[in-house]
């Protein structure tokens, strides 16, 4: 296949590099630097098809490649260090997050076992209902940090077998709980059962689970990956031929794919990850230490504060803390909801990773986990000026203390 070439020794380049680089068509003299879209739904047949061969847009088409080939090289950036081969098959690129994360649990079989963090991304919890009270397979929710109930419930018990898929999600969204990634993923294995993980909230730059031993990564590439709030995509990432293999088939022909502009959008976005991650984390950990000394903020959760939970496993883990927040104000739901709509920089919406800051309360979804506080504001930090940013939370701050005040009369 006329796949783009990788710079060679692609390992031995730091990951933002890589993300600058990897995925590049070859040089040639005359040619485009960047791969250009390619909008064709179907290709010119010779007759029998030739391995490789582009054929019909739903099977593959050439700007899926470079895409692919460019995040694969990320979420393998760490192998070389853990002494596993720096290469392997590309990435599979999909319609959504929730796509990708569709053609993950349809590896596993029917009537399987899945063990899944109680604060996953909420639509992840609603599709495994869904699946569960189809009796596609069964579901069992735990805390992700409790390493010890994590294993137990991969084992399975004396009438329970051994999960087949341990979902994770670390740090989790918007719980910010930290796993112990590579204990998992050891226990798991023990067992034979699967681990993926989604690296949605860290990135490749910042946690890179396929060296921690994970079998798959998934991305929600709508978020830091694409990075500018204008493309729904996601994305799947393994070493093993077959799993790949198996996704492929399933894309194909469930037919959840890509656009080939999205994905074109995608990589351009890929290409300022470092950038945007590094100032995106260090707006967050300073907005972070500043909260936590704000007298109208009850809780913030952040890995990058010493007193976080996920703190220690964090900083042995990750190669930062990432840049999404949960605060909660005084004053309850009416203090949450009072300091969403005071503030002007920040954006009200969901969705998180782009290069605006926004933030929303968590419950005011019905299908947010019940677990989560009612007056948790997750909140996704840019790449402002972290002055700005900090003197709007102020404002929206101080709406919050205004609403706990007449709450109290
Ligand atoms: C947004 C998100 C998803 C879903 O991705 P979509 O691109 O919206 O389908 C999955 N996991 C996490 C952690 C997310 O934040």
């Amino acid at each position: 296949m006329d796949r783009p070439h990788s710079p060679s020794h692609p390992a031995r380049l730091s990951p933002g590099t890589l993300a600058v680089s990897a995925g590049r068509p070859d040089r040639t003299p005359g040619a485009p630097v960047n791969e250009p879209v390619v909008l064709s739904s179907t290709f010119v047949s010779q007759g029998v098809p030739v391995a490789g061969e582009h054929l019909y847009g739903r099977s593959s088409t050439p700007t899926w490649e470079p895409f692919e080939q460019a995040l694969a090289t990320l979420e393998r950036a760490g192998h070389a260090e853990a002494g596993l081969p720096t290469d392997g098959p590309p990435a599979v690129v999909l319609a959504s997050g929730m796509a990708a994360i569709a053609a993950v649990l349809a590896l596993v079989p029917v009537g399987g076992r899945v063990v899944v963090p109680r604060h996953a991304y909420q639509v992840t919890l609603v599709l495994l209902r869904e699946l569960a009270d189809r009796g596609s397979l069964t579901v069992e929710l735990v805390d992700v940090a409790d390493t010890d109930a994590v294993v137990a419930a991969v084992r399975g018990g004396q009438d329970v077998p051994a999960a087949d898929l341990l979902w994770l999600e670390s740090p989790t969204n918007p719980m910010l709980e930290v796993a112990d990634v590579a204990a998992l993923v050891a226990a798991a294995h023990e067992v034979g059962t699967r681990v993926a993980v989604d690296n949605t909230f860290a990135t490749p730059l910042v946690q890179r689970p396929l060296a921690l031993g994970a079998d798959l990564v998934v991305h929600s590439v709508t978020k830091y990956l694409a990075g500018h709030s204008d493309v729904v995509l996601g994305a799947v990432v393994t070493d093993d031929p077959d799993l790949h293999a198996r996704l492929v088939a399933h894309r194909t022909n469930h037919g959840a794919i890509a656009g080939p502009f999205e994905v074109w959008l995608a990589l351009r976005g890929l290409r300022t990850l470092a950038l945007r991650v590094e100032r995106a984390q260090q707006n967050a950990a300073e907005l972070a230490r500043r909260l936590s000394a704000h007298p109208a903020v009850v809780e913030v959760r952040h890995p990058s504060l010493p007193d976080d939970p996920g703190h220690a496993r964090a900083s042995a883990q990750m190669d930062g803390y990432g840049s999404v927040l949960g605060v909660r104000p005084v004053g309850g739901t009416a203090g949450a909801d009072a300091l969403v709509a005071a503030v002007r920089l920040w954006v009200p919406a969901t969705s998180l990773g782009g290069v605006e800051s926004m933030l929303e309360r968590r419950r005011r979804f019905a299908t947010e986990s019940l677990t989560v506080p009612e007056d948790l504001v997750r909140m996704s930090v840019g790449i402002e000026d972290v002055d700005d940013l900090w003197a709007d939370l102020e404002v929206g701050l101080d709406a919050a203390r205004t609403a706990a005040d007449a709450d109290a009369v």
